[in-house]
């Protein structure tokens, strides 16, 4: 387990770095407001990849802005899976990446964290942003402003994934502000019931190469249990077992181990497949835009 990533990230929370960049963030209005601060371009956000506290696209993504917080600090609805698997935890992220991701934590602990994240989207062409490569909802409030900016830019789509269930069953979030549900094999009933109060979204769930027999039983309660489509990611952190999985195969085993229930689940192209990105893909947000 890589706990320095989580040290590292409560350090950096605390570091006058951090709390420099938000504040530069909270201040600024514009890229030569940016580009003038003392800051390196790529760690104060300004040029062809970023805008302030987002990062303009990754290689699962493609280009779509997204918004990251500390992994797990973060997350008050992370798991032992969490810890065990969790991408975000394991990636090899620059330093300036950390860096930005707790200086966005502080920035959204602020009141106008909704002005200040607007004026920067204003600046951005693209319809969609994701929420949280890294990090998750970590309290209503927090919710409470995205869902905020999400009722001020009805053209845009706003999407997550989300482990925190118990926050997102008290905020009323509008229809743009598209949150998904992340089950795992320690909070998949939680996660079912928090589907059943909402009825909306997907529910997504990482398939662990070697774990087939606990996986399919846990997917079969989720289908048996709701009307959900399940989105199905394919566990790729390094130490993951590393079995040959071609889609292919995969299809072949969920239509033996669950029936007709199968046609409800959904492979991560990107994951299982090599391609599309999300930008192309579009799956988990296109029905909003
Ligand atoms: S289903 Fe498509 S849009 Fe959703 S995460 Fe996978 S590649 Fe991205």
């Amino acid at each position: 387990m890589r706990l320095w990533r989580l040290e590292e990230a409560e350090r950096l929370v605390n570091s006058e770095l951090a709390q420099g960049l938000a504040e530069t963030w909270a201040s600024c209005a514009d890229e030569k407001c940016l580009a003038d601060s003392p800051y390196d371009p790529a760690l104060v956000g300004v040029g062809r990849w970023w805008l302030s506290p987002f990062t303009i696209g990754n290689r699962k993504l493609g280009e779509i802005p997204f918004y990251s917080l500390p992994p797990v600090a973060t997350c008050p609805g992370a798991t032992p899976f969490c810890i065990r698997w969790c991408y975000a935890v394991y990636e090899i992220a620059n330093w300036r990446a950390h860096v930005r991701e707790a200086a966005s934590y502080l920035l959204s602990l602020r009141d106008d964290f909704p002005d200040i994240v607007q004026r920067f989207l204003r600046r951005l062409p693209h319809r969609t942003v994701r929420l949280h490569v890294s990090g998750d909802f970590y309290s209503v409030e927090y919710l409470e402003k995205w869902a905020e900016v999400a009722r001020r830019e009805p053209s845009r789509v706003f999407y997550t994934y989300t482990k925190s269930f118990g926050l997102v069953r008290r905020v009323e979030a509008p229809r743009n502000l598209v949150i998904h549900l992340s089950a795992d094999p320690h909070n998949y009933l939680e996660a079912v019931e928090t589907w059943r109060g909402l009825r909306r979204g997907l529910v997504t769930y990482v398939y662990t190469p070697g774990a087939e027999r606990r996986d399919f039983e846990v997917l079969r309660y989720i289908l048996e249990n709701t009307e959900a489509r399940i989105l199905l990611f394919l566990n790729h952190v390094q130490h993951a077992p590393r079995l040959r999985i071609s889609a292919a195969h995969m299809w072949r085993r969920l239509k033996e181990a669950l029936g007709p229930l199968a046609g409800r689940v959904v492979l991560d192209p990107e994951e299982f497949a090599g391609a599309p990105q999300c930008s192309l893909c579009q799956l988990c947000y296109r029905a909003y835009i």
